[in-house]
């Protein structure tokens, strides 16, 4: 099973992307030379909504058939967003193979895991469905590594509500979908705005390589 794929050589023309992955769009992917993409989960969005409901029903019921129909619903949803995640990984590798790009960029959402999740109640905690999203951060891993494509993970602070074109860091920059930069008027869309400062701090990676003298680097998560 393991097959050996040279890692693309990281030079001064290296093409870096950075993926956003959220509740809008699924992921967002978004490139140094500023070739970007949208992808979306399709059905999904409609389909966990339903269940939502369907889930809020059920558990006011609470008798043994509502049990029994809530972890149906629960192993359904599961499926189904494996089914998208294998789907959208695949469309995101392919992209950035197309675009040469040598390494994507993630968030590392460990950290937002242990501050964040511990504090929002078990029902957010579902609608945040942080399983998901690292479940797709995993699989665009290892299709990239097929690719011979690095992954590195990158502290996600900031990353959106930081301006692109002037630096400025404010939580006033962003209103849910849109951003727009209080200081320099700069607006663009804000899952858009996560992945081009996420790509920003992957292309910071290619340092920390050189620095270190090894910038045919095998390792991906340093
Ligand atoms: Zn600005």
């Amino acid at each position: 099973m393991e097959k050996e794929i040279p890692d693309k050589e990281l030079t001064d023309a290296s093409t870096f992307m950075g993926i956003d992955v959220g509740m809008n769009y699924l992921a967002v992917a978004s490139t140094t030379d500023r070739k970007c993409s949208f992808f979306a989960g399709g059905e999904i969005k409609n389909l966990r909504n339903q269940h939502k409901s369907m889930r809020a029903r059920l558990q006011s019921k609470g008798t043994s058939s509502a049990k029994r129909m809530l972890k149906h619903i629960a192993g359904k949803e599961k499926r189904l967003m494996r089914d998208v995640n294998h789907k959208i990984s695949k469309e995101i590798v392919k992209f950035a193979s197309e675009r040469g790009v040598s390494v994507i960029g993630l968030e590392d959402l460990t950290g937002i895991r242990e501050s964040t999740l511990s504090k929002v109640s078990k029902k957010k905690r579902h609608n945040h469905s942080s399983w998901a999203f690292r479940q797709l951060q995993t699989f665009i891993e290892y299709k990239a590594r097929e690719a011979g494509i690095i992954t590195h993970y990158v502290d996600p602070s900031y990353t959106s509500q930081t301006c692109i074109r002037c630096n400025h860091i404010s939580k006033n920059n962003r209103n849910r979908l849109s951003f727009r930069c209080e200081k320099c008027g700069y607006e663009n869309n804000a899952d858009l705005i996560g992945a081009m400062n996420i790509e920003h701090k992957t292309r910071d990676y290619r340092y920390i390589l050189e620095s270190q003298g090894c910038l045919s680097a095998t390792q991906t998560n340093a």
